[in-house]
């Protein structure tokens, strides 16, 4: 089955989904972009999600292309469309089409794009066994709290990373990490606190990571919201990192450095397991 994509205002098939050449996502990577995770066909923190492709679009002086109910409408639209129970809506936003050219005018017209992907995220081998990661030094530019498809450092390291046999990369800055190749980066302390780093133009503000403090905060966890160095995270009692397309995912080692007994934390799938619930009754389902 061929999937049915959404291009300014149209469902098409993907055969037919095309831009032009002249797209500035495509030339300069002038574009934002979202993931909302679907899982039993329910969109799961949807409103974190596009209230965060608002305040990214803002930030680089791209208007939203229509409200957010519009939105919502057209995200419902695509996954019944696609049947997705489970896996995700991906969702870009570019300045527009215009004459290659640095500058751009104030009243150009926004390209959106949606698609759905199907993804295994709540019975993964990552989810349930954990991962190993690599470190890699944190190569991007400043303003890493808006979400643009200028991805290329991610790339690049996570291709280092998955080449060195590890399944994904944290990035570290001045010996501290920042966040994950496509994640935000937990470790929990022999003393049971759970440590990430603080909201900043360092860090992309994840979704996840907001609902994760909440449920820690819930079940009496200690959380701290401070910068830790590789070598905490070595000596972590538990490490985890935060997604939408992936959840909480236990991360069980870090380059050699096997993390505790080199098995999932249990307070790292205590958490686990409430986001996965709270996924699955938070919103109405879509199909
Ligand atoms: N940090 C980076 C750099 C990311 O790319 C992502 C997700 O793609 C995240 C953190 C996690 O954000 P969220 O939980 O909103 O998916």
């Amino acid at each position: 089955m061929t999937r049915t994509i959404y291009l300014n205002n149209q469902f098409v098939s993907e055969q037919d989904a095309k831009i032009s050449i002249f797209d500035r996502g495509f030339l300069f990577a002038d574009a934002i972009y979202e993931v909302s995770a679907v899982v039993e066909g329910r969109l799961v923190d949807n409103d974190l999600h596009l209230t965060r492709l608002e305040r990214s679009l803002g930030e680089i002086d791209i208007p939203m292309p229509m409200p957010k109910e519009e939105i919502i409408k057209l995200q419902a639209e695509l996954i019944r469309r696609n049947n997705l129970r489970e896996g995700v809506v991906y969702m870009q936003i570019t300045r527009g089409t215009a004459e290659r050219d640095f500058g751009y005018a104030a009243d150009m017209k926004p390209n959106f794009v949606m698609l759905t992907q199907v993804k295994n995220i709540t019975n993964s081998a990552a989810a349930k066994n954990g991962i190993a990661i690599d470190l890699a030094p944190d190569n991007r530019w400043t303003r890493r709290d808006i979400k643009t498809t200028m991805l290329l450092a991610q790339v690049l390291a996570k291709k280092t990373a998955h080449d060195a046999g590890y399944q994904d990369v944290w990035l570290v800055e001045d010996n501290h990490i920042t966040e994950g190749g496509s994640s935000t980066a937990f470790i929990i302390t022999k003393d049971d606190v759970l440590i990430t780093r603080p909201n900043s133009n360092k860090i992309l503000p994840g979704c996840t990571r907001k609902a994760v403090l909440k449920i820690a905060e819930e079940q009496n966890l200690t959380v701290e919201e401070r910068l830790f160095t590789p070598e905490e995270a070595f000596n972590a009692k538990e490490a985890f990192l935060t997604s939408a397309s992936s959840f909480v995912t236990p991360v069980i080692r870090i380059q050699e450095h096997v993390i505790a007994d080199g098995k999932p934390g249990s307070l790292t799938l205590r958490l686990q397991e409430i986001y996965m619930e709270l996924a699955r009754t938070s919103a109405e389902p879509i199909i």
